[in-house]
Parts: structure tokens; sequence; C-alpha cells
């Protein structure tokens, strides 16, 4: 707890300067966008607030989404344009695998690194990753955890004196201007880790994805009560499979159509629950599991998508092979 306040208050850098808030009333400033625009008379004017800035995509141009088998944890790493992001990086004991995988996608410098909470599943292996790699900026839920993992991972910021933020509902990362980052919760801190872990919607064209930490269903009920625009073509399932998770009237709006359960092989908590897999399949999506499918990569143009798995190679999911039908026809 101590090392945790002190990181928030030595460590940090204003919000502003990581996110820009998702509210249209107001300015906002943005990093990697010049708020100032000249107008035909010369004179500068404030550049309006854009929700969903994008700029016009190219064959040339994919986002990549990586799925990393890091048996029962999460890490995922998204790729577009030179800039790289991690979400979570697996448990302690996952922290050389999730480094190599980087290595061997000939990266050098992660722009984003984001802890969904503080679960030692999903940051065990942070000090190793924030070790290996120039971190720009580290983004964490704010709910703090009273383990040796997470202090460990603490520290590791500190050393490296990596800018630290917390992240809040409504606001934006900036990663690239051609794709957009949604903060979806925690809208406000409840306690609950799982509960308050960082939940981001990304878009890039319209191909959506949804990543979820271990959120349970009373932060899918305050997201869908917020009235969000959730709709998303792949979705990473919250809490590996649990039943807390993945409620009806969420998966509902977020309308998968591929759905990445990230998980370990015999796990203790029976993850996968059946009853989640009964309503995935219910509700006709792909399913997807690291513990079957190994490392799975999502790989999109912005209008298509792939999904390649370690153990079956180029899988084209049907939803997205119709679709391609009916553009080519
Ligand atoms: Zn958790
Ligand atoms: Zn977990």
């Amino acid at each position: 707890m101590i090392a945790f306040a002190l990181i928030i208050s030595s460590g940090c850098v204003s919000s502003e300067s990581v996110y820009s808030d998702n509210n249209p009333n107001e300015s906002h400033p943005d990093l990697n966008a010049d708020p100032i625009l000249s107008n035909a008379s010369g004179q500068e004017e404030q550049q309006p607030f854009e929700p969903e800035p994008t700029t016009p995509l190219t064959n040339q141009s994919f986002l990549t989404v990586h799925f990393i088998d890091v048996g029962q944890g999460d890490s995922i790493l998204i790729q577009i344009n030179d800039k790289n992001m991690l979400i979570d990086a697996g448990d302690r004991g996952s922290g050389d695998r999730v480094v190599e995988y980087l290595k061997d996608n000939d990266i050098e410098e992660l722009d984003t690194v984001v802890a969904t909470h503080a679960h030692a599943d999903h940051i065990g292996g942070m000090p190793e990753v924030l070790n290996n790699f120039y971190v720009k900026q580290f983004i964490d839920s704010g709910n703090p955890h009273t383990t040796k993992t997470f202090e460990n991972m603490l520290i590791a910021i500190d050393e490296k004196d990596i800018p630290f933020s917390l992240a809040e509902a409504g606001q934006t990362i900036n990663l690239d201007p051609s794709t957009t980052i949604t903060v979806l919760n925690p809208a406000e801190l409840t306690g609950d880790i799982n509960d308050d872990s960082v939940v981001l919607r990304i878009t890039y064209g319209d191909v959506s994805f949804m990543f979820t930490g271990d959120a349970e269903t009373h932060a899918e009920d305050n997201i869908v009560a917020a009235e969000y625009d959730i709709d998303s073509d792949i979705l990473k399932v919250a809490h590996h499979g649990s039943v807390s998770s993945t409620s009806p009237d969420f998966l509902e709006l977020v309308n998968p159509e591929v759905c990445i359960i990230m998980v370990g092989a015999d796990n203790r908590y029976g993850h996968p629950h059946q009853e989640i897999i009964d309503r995935l399949n219910l509700f006709g999506c792909e399913i997807y599991r690291t513990d079957l499918d190994g490392n799975v990569v999502v790989k999109t143009d912005g209008r298509e998508y792939s999904v390649e798995t370690q153990t079956s190679g180029l899988v084209i999911p049907m939803t997205a092979m119709t679709f391609a039908m009916m553009v080519e026809a």
C-alpha cells in the first residue's frame, strides 16, 4: 500500500498527458494530435473534438492482436504502425515467455503497458517485461493489492521511472491515430479487484475488440448502464471463462463473432465454466482457447480479420469468411 501511494505521487504524470476524455462537450488535449488548426484566414482556432479520430486505412496497415498463451492468466500484445501495447503479463512464471514472445516479434519498446488488475495471473510477469523493454507509459486500475507480486511490479515501475497513470471510464488511450482505444471500466473503484479491472474497447476501421480483464457481472452492468457503444467483433472473454462474468445482457450487447478464452489446462478453478461455453455457443460465436489453441493471433486491415492459432494455423472464422465473400460478390 505504501509503495503504491509513493509511486502514484512520485512517478505519475497528469492524466491529461496520457489520455483524452471522451466527453464531446469539452476540448481535449491529445498526445498525438495537434489541437491547433489554421483556418483559411490564417487565424488559429481550436480543433473541434473528434470522438473517433481515424486516418484512412490502407492494405499495408494492419492491427494485430496476439493473445499469448501464458497458461492460467492473460497477456495480450497489440501492434499497429510500429506502436506496441501490452495488456497484462501473465503470472510470475510466465514473465520469460512473454519477454521471449515480444522479442520474437522484434519489439524493443512498448508504447503502453496496461495492468488490468492486481491479481498475480495478470501482473506476475510484469517486472520481467518492464526490465527488458523501454516502456513509455504504464496504466493501472488504481485498485492496489497487498501482495509481494503487486509490490514487485510497483518497484519495477519506480526503478525505471515509468510514467504511471490510472485508467478511468470515458478516457481514451492514445496509441496510434488510426486506432481508438476507449476505457470502459472502472468508472469508480469498488474495492473488488476483479470488478475494478481496466476494460478497453479498441476500434480499427470497422473492426472492434473488447478486452475485459477479469471484470465480473457488476462491472458489466455498470458498462451497460453507461450506454457506451460496446458492440465488438472479437471479445476477450472475461475472467478465464468464469461464470461470474459474461452475463447474457452484456454478451448480447457486445455481440461478438469471435470469443477468446485465456485459460490454463486443468486449472484448479474449473475455468472455463461449462455454463459460459454453452452461453457463447448459444450466441453463435467462434470460440478459441489458449489451453487448446496455444497463441491466438487476430489480424485486421480494418475491414476484415483473420484468426491464426498456434496449433491449427490460419483459421478464417465463418462469419468473417461469409463477409469477405459478400464483399467480393
Ligand atoms: Zn483476477
Ligand atoms: Zn485472472
